[in-house]
């Protein structure tokens, strides 16, 4: 099926999308309490460890209450025994920049963003650090949303999504700086901020943009294409480099800065992909893996593949300059993740044209192992650094007390990153998706 549909056209791929679409919503398995173990499985719990190769992993109430060696876990009577013998379990992925958008104008938004935020979980992405919505009226949406997510209810069937709203940029004045970080907090109630590094706007007042984030307790991230913008906003507190640095080698001297002072780093090398590839029809867009996604990426994928929109990315002398970023952003990704700095797993993806939430987040990683770092740096990247750039307790590792989001692999991922996309199923919350990479 699969072999036949990837040699058609991909116009004609969107008439057969409903049977390579991913199946949700198959009923969570809980037993008496609502007590579940995944037994005799691989575990790799996110922080670095080695694994454990016959674990167990108890939840309960839709958190994990006890994982490790099978003979150590004690599997409470009554509780549903779901074998897992033979796979291999890791923290579902957080995606530490992401951007859950509405882009369909023809659906409400909640229902866009909604179907969007399930899309990163069919993929694996358990969590969805939004850094950047395009309205205010956008950004109560996914407020909202988040807001669900931690109510006693049904269970969650989509990733959960945190949000700084709109990026803040553009400003005249320090006073209007800080009214602006209290308007976030106060009416919009943002978890975070978000900036992008413009010469529109003065170092003292990112200084008054990150100091009053901090006042309130909010994180502040930073979108900087250069060293220099990097370095301007380290030197005013930011707490993580959003984007790759891409003008320069980082000097070990401000690599070993990150890393004393914990600054976060998010790569984003798909971000700088997406500016280039569809100059031409990637040979991804024929990937049965990636027209899992179709239900959500058809749009875009008419988009990207129209003739006279690869003629204006061929012509586009930024688009083509960003090639070489990219280079420079592999390069640096190696040097920091090798000087010890935290690698967040991010992508960028939810905005522009041809960033695909779910499947990019897969390529991402893909793209981190190759420009150098290992498997277990590129998992640990996608869970516990993630998690620990964004300042999120209960996501990114498997260990008691930690919320129950898993993702359930067929084949191993040390061996192979891309045995990731070999997904067996998602947890969130305890709850079993019905999302399946291999049938
Ligand atoms: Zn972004």
């Amino acid at each position: 099926m699969l072999r036949t549909s990837t040699r058609l056209a991909a116009v004609a791929v969107l008439s057969v999308l409903s049977v390579v679409a991913f199946v949700v919503d198959r009923p969570a398995a809980q037993g008496q309490g609502g007590v579940t173990a995944l037994t005799g499985v691989r575990i790799i719990d996110g922080t670095g460890r080695a694994p454990i190769e016959q674990g167990t992993i108890v939840i309960g109430n839709g958190r994990i209450t006890a994982a490790g060696a099978s003979s150590s876990v004690q599997v409470p009577a009554g509780a549903t025994r779901v074998d897992l013998s033979g796979k291999t379990v890791m923290p579902g992925m957080v995606n530490a920049h992401a951007h859950p958008q509405n882009q369909t104008k023809t659906m409400p938004m909640r229902g866009d963003i909604t179907r969007r935020l399930r899309m990163y979980a069919n993929y694996g992405v358990t969590t969805a650090v939004s850094l950047g919505q395009v309205s205010d009226e956008e950004t109560a949406e996914v407020v909202k949303l988040r807001d669900e997510q931690d109510r006693p209810g049904p269970g969650l069937d989509r990733a959960r999504v945190y949000t700084s709203g709109p990026s803040i940029r553009g400003l005249k004045t320090v006073d209007e700086v800080r009214k602006t970080v209290d308007r976030y907090v106060d009416m919009m109630k943002v978890d975070r901020i978000k900036t992008h590094v413009t010469p529109q706007m003065t170092p003292d007042q990112y200084a008054a943009l990150i100091d009053e984030g901090h006042k309130r307790g909010l994180r502040v991230n930073a979108h900087i294409f250069s060293l220099a913008e990097a370095k301007m906003v380290f030197d005013r507190g930011v707490d993580v480099i959003a984007h790759s640095i891409r003008d320069q080698d980082v000097p070990a001297s401000f690599a070993a800065d990150l890393k004393r002072r914990n600054i976060g780093y998010i790569p984003t090398l798909t971000r700088d992909l997406s500016v280039f590839v569809y100059e031409s029809t990637p040979a991804f867009l024929k990937d049965p893996f990636f027209l899992k996604g179709m239900s959500v990426y058809g749009e875009q994928v008419k988009l990207v593949t129209d003739p006279t929109f690869q003629e204006k990315v061929r012509n586009d002398k930024n688009a083509q300059s960003i090639k070489q970023a990219l280079e420079q952003a592999n390069r640096n990704l190696k040097i920091l993740s090798d000087a010890g700095v935290t690698i967040g797993m991010g992508t960028d993806s939810g905005t522009d044209e041809g960033r695909w939430p779910g499947y990019f987040e897969q390529v991402e990683i893909e793209m981190m192992a190759k420009a150098g770092m290992s498997p277990m740096q590129v998992i640990v990247a996608a869970t516990s650094g993630a998690a620990t750039v964004s300042k999120l307790d209960q996501v990114g590792t498997i260990a008691p007390g930690k919320a129950a989001d898993l993702l359930v692999l067929d084949a191993n991922p040390l061996q192979d990153i891309r045995n990731t996309r070999q997904i067996n199923s998602v947890w969130i919350a305890g709850r079993r998706l019905g999302a399946s990479g291999t049938n």
